[in-house]
């Protein structure tokens, strides 16, 4: 059976910089129903919220699915609990930005794709993805 670990500065650092109460979700899943973009998680949003409440950092760090989360609100607009998931996955992300994490090297897109992005795409996903 796997041991959990909880880390309870995780969890404190996550509502530090999300300004929400962990606690607060209760674990209905009416957050993950709703969100467009579920299906191409790894771990759905209310996953990611558990993992947070259980102070499993490892597991909340490596999966992708704040980098996939688009802020469209959707969730928040669901939560009985008016947990702002947003919010949360932000401060994942944010997490990863202040441990100077690099998820996309500039100098390792191609120069063409570069030329054909978007300014705003480019710069949205820049934002999101580096540091
Ligand atoms: S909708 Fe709210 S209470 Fe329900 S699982 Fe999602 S965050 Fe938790
Ligand atoms: S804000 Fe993020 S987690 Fe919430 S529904 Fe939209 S994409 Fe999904």
């Amino acid at each position: 059976m796997r041991r959990l670990s909880r880390n309870k500065d995780f969890i404190l650092k996550i509502e530090e910089i999300s300004h929400q109460s962990i606690a607060d979700c209760y674990q209905c899943g009416r957050c993950t129903a709703g969100c467009p973009f579920a299906e191409f998680m790894d771990e759905p949003p209310n996953r990611i919220i558990r993992y947070i409440q259980l102070g499993l950092r490892d597991d909340v760090l490596k999966a992708q699915s704040p980098w996939f989360c688009a802020a469209c609100l959707v969730c928040e607009t669901r939560c009985p609990r008016g947990v702002d998931i947003p919010r949360i996955m932000e401060a994942v992300r944010t997490v990863h930005l202040r441990a100077k994490e690099q998820i996309i090297d500039i100098d390792m897109i191609d120069k063409e794709l570069l030329m054909d992005t978007h300014p705003l795409l480019l710069m949205s996903a820049l934002y999101k993805y580096s540091y």
